[in-house]
């Protein structure tokens, strides 16, 4: 058995980056995923980039048996866990779905994991967990707050049980990492992000409207504390954001415990600039319109990634240009997503890397 690294929910939009970036730097990759929100033709795809191919393994991170049996067939020397359910929305209708999922999905995986030694893990958490009156730039050091969603409770939650694991046990080696908003694509125009239906983000919801599948962008109020009224993020490109994955993975092997660190460029942009700079990139004009402000948002929000500059030795290269150029060049050569390809097309379940 070789080596390699667990990647849960490696089929779904951060998780298909983070495993062609992963075999890209020579590691073995096992994918399990249920595909829930995703299409193993990512994968196919992953694999056409690489030139080599993730094992995939279709099963659900909440099933104990399916774990053991993922742990005792490969020799995992860590994990890092994206699998989850991300739809803030949809977490406030199906709490429990999103508790159980997410939550959980995790103690299940860490038993798993405890069980077979391995100790090492990386997670996807998100600047949600940051209270509501962060000062920002936000710092790790910065007070968790009150999610005002389920989803967002659900990581503060899976937080809390990963900090008390670390505690108990000397041989954990934790990451979490606080996303603050990935967009974006593979430079290839292969891999991209793939919404279900409406997308709930900006910029897909942009991209949507640019190449004419949604009529036109509400703009969440422009009546904000911010320079132009309408609200600030940090947006990170996602081939930013999953190199900041491979550090942590290499800065844990010498740092045991739990260590935090921030995902972001340091950067805000407001909706407005967010809109210009895809008008620009991609050539094609958005329209837009000024609607009330969405329930539970805030006015801004943004990283200070010193931490993991200091400590992972990594920071974001790349600008908006390049984000929206790229999220352009997928939205474009992809119109419907992966789903016009008939999924398992390309990729055998359980293929041999
Ligand atoms: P995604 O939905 O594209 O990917 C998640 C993947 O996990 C999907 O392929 C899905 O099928 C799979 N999955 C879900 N539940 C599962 C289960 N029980 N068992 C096995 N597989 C399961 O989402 P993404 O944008 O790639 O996000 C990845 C992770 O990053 C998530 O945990 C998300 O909460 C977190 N995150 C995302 C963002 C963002 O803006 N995209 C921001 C902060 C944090
Ligand atoms: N936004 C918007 N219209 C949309 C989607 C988002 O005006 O259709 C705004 C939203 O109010 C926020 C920013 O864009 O100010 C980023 O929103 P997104 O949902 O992408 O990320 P998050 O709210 O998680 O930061």
């Amino acid at each position: 058995m070789n080596s390699c690294v667990l990647v849960t929910g490696g089929a779904g939009y951060i998780g298909s980056h983070a495993t062609l970036a992963l075999l890209q730097a020579g590691h073995d990759v096992v994918v399990i995923d249920n595909l829930c929100n995703s299409s193993q033709e990512s994968l196919a795809r992953v694999s056409k980039i690489a030139g080599r191919t993730p094992k995939f393994l279709e099963g659900d991170i909440r099933e104990s048996d399916f774990l053991r049996h993922v742990f005792s067939t490969h020799r995992i020397e860590a994990v890092v866990h994206f699998a989850g359910l991300k739809a803030v929305n949809d977490s406030l209708r199906q709490p429990l779905l999103y508790y159980h999922n997410n939550v959980n999905g995790t103690l299940q995986l860490c038993e798993a994991m405890s069980e077979a030694a391995v100790f090492r893990l990386v997670f996807s958490s998100s600047a949600t967990v940051y209270g509501e009156g962060a000062q920002v730039p936000i710092r790790e050091a910065s007070p968790t707050g009150v999610p005002t969603n389920p989803y967002g409770r659900s990581k503060l939650m899976v937080e809390e049980l990963l900090r008390d694991l670390a505690q108990s046990d000397a041989r954990w080696r934790i990451a979490i990492l606080r996303y603050f908003n990935p967009v974006g694509a593979h430079p290839s125009g292969l891999i991209g992000e793939d919404p279900n239906g409406i997308p709930n983000n900006l910029l897909p919801y942009i991209s949507q409207v640019a190449i004419g599948k949604l009529k036109q962008l509400q703009i969440f109020g422009d009546d904000y504390p911010t320079p132009d009224g309408t609200g600030v993020r940090d947006y990170i490109h996602v081939q930013d954001l999953v190199n900041g994955h491979l550090k942590a993975l290499a800065v844990i092997d010498r740092k045991p415990g739990l260590n935090v660190w921030n995902l972001g460029t340091g950067r805000g942009y407001s909706v407005l600039q967010m809109i210009r700079a895809f008008e620009e990139a991609s050539g094609r004009s958005v329209s837009w319109q000024i609607a009330p402000r969405r329930g539970g948002d805030i006015a801004e929000c943004w990283a200070d990634p010193a931490k993991a500059s200091a400590e992972l030795g990594w920071e974001a290269q790349l600008g908006l240009s390049e984000m929206m150029a790229d999220a352009w060049r997928w939205q474009s050569k992809n119109p419907r997503g992966y789903s016009s390809v008939s999924h398992g097309q390309h990729l055998a379940n359980d293929a041999d890397s």
